[in-house]
């Protein structure tokens, strides 16, 4: 049985529950034993005068975190904190930890970033970190729940490609044969391929690499993107779907996830749609009280601090000025300003999205424009010479997501195994 599954009501009742010893007391003629199980605390409590000798000896020197399995009776106590304790018959060992440990699974001693990492299977057991991953688990579903609702069909780009998406110089390169490969940055050029193909609606959640050099807290060198394209809309059709989104995640979140948000001490609120929507040009009108940027520019990191404490929460800033943006992206008839748009949560970018360019003529001008070659381009300019509609879309960062939502200090709390400038292992 798991934890959850008893209550008070069950007093009397024999049950078999199997888990980690969080803790144990000994009292000297009564010893406590904290078992956690994947929902939660039991507490098993030994009397000496009812408990077999042998068990009562074995139990007190059972090492923390060891694997036990205790069939016993309930008991309802009110002193318990479920309000019932387990009076065992049997313990058995199924595996016994080693001792010391290398990390506290019981809030108590606080260890750092590093050593948490480096024993994240330990890590992960402490509450507080495993209900992450189960809001992580929660909100990768309902998004994909969401877009198969809104008519998206879901699909698996190549990782392993020969062409960076945007030319940049973000990517890790890997022996592939005799051939030149790398690690793809984002599924950006095949999911635009896929409009052509006449899918319509696609949407991936994949990896994505980038060899960023710096070694920040919102950035990691392998991170989750949640990424659709749509044809025959515009830049604002697909930022409709993704605020929808974002509410719907949170929605089912603070719905399913309740006990989660609770062990982390999350006051969730659903975000009111539309989010508001602020130009580039506006944006930088705030930034310019502080700081003078020039138009065009880039806001950088100081800047969309100067920007999220403004304006805070989850928030739009649109038509950004095309130089600052990849080549795919279409813009007005005033060229200089593209149909893109981030979506920003305080200071930190959790989406870019955009309507793209569909005129092959266009497309091509744009690539030379970025001082690139349309001739590494020809298997992703191939599909718009034989009819491609006009098409928009985003990426979503899943790990920035979480960040936002969840108040993280650093998105490598919201990965599993976290890939960093220095880190490759667990
Ligand atoms: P930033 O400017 O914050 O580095 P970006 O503009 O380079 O991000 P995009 O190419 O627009 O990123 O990728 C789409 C989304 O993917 C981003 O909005 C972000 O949520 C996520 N993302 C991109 N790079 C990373 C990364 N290195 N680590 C984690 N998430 C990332
Ligand atoms: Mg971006």
């Amino acid at each position: 049985m798991r934890s959850t599954e008893i209550t008070p009501e069950k007093d009397g009742e024999q049950v078999k529950v199997a888990g980690w010893v969080h803790e144990v007391r000994d009292l000297g003629g009564l010893v406590f034993i904290v078992l956690r199980d994947r929902e939660g605390f039991l507490q098993i409590t030994l009397p000496k005068k009812v408990i077999e000798r042998e068990t009562f000896n074995r139990a007190r020197k059972i090492s923390r975190e060891s694997v036990i399995k205790v069939e016993g009776v309930v008991k309802k106590e009110e002193k318990a904190p479920n309000g019932f304790e387990i009076i065992p018959k049997t313990i058995e060992v199924l595996n016994e930890s080693l001792a010391p440990l290398p990390l506290e699974v019981t809030e108590k001693v606080p260890a750092d970033l590093d050593t948490r990492l480096d024993n994240r299977f330990i890590d992960l057991r402490r509450p507080k970190i495993n209900a992450i991953f189960r809001i992580k688990s929660q909100v990768v579903r309902s998004i994909r729940e969401f877009l198969y609702e809104e008519g998206f069909i879901e699909v698996q780009t190549p990782k392993i490609v020969s062409t960076a998406t945007e030319g940049g110089t973000e990517l890790f390169p890997i022996s592939y044969f005799e051939k030149e490969a790398f690690l793809n940055q984002s599924p950006q050029l095949y999911k635009q391929i896929m409009m052509s193909a006449g899918f319509e609606k696609v949407f991936e959640i994949g990896p994505i690499f980038r060899a960023e050099e710096h070694n920040t807290t919102r950035h990691l060198n392998e991170a989750t993107s949640i990424d659709i394209e749509m044809s025959f809309t515009d830049h604002e059709g697909v930022m409709k779907i993704l605020e929808r989104l974002i509410a719907r995640v949170y929605a089912d979140v603070l719905e399913k996830c309740g006990k989660f948000l609770q062990i982390l001490e999350l006051n969730l609120e659903v975000p009111k749609i539309p989010f508001p929507r602020i130009s580039y040009s506006s944006a930088l009108e705030i930034v310019r009280r502080s700081r003078e940027i020039p138009w065009g520019e880039d806001l950088d990191l100081q800047a969309l601090k100067i920007l999220g404490a403004e304006i805070g929460g989850l928030y739009f800033i649109t038509d950004w000025p095309t130089k600052i943006k990849p080549f795919y992206v279409m813009t007005f008839e005033d060229e200089r300003i593209s149909k893109s748009f981030d979506l920003m949560h305080g200071y930190i970018e959790l989406a870019s999205g955009a309507q793209r360019e569909h005129r092959y003529e266009r497309l091509v001008e744009n690539i030379k424009a970025k001082g690139l070659h349309p001739e590494s381009f020809e298997f992703y300019l191939k599909a718009f010479r034989y009819g491609m509609p006009p098409h928009a879309g985003w990426g979503l960062g899943l790990e920035r997501l979480l960040m936002a939502m969840l108040n993280l200090g650093n998105i490598r709390e919201a990965m599993l195994f976290p890939r960093d400038r220095t880190r490759i292992s667990p």
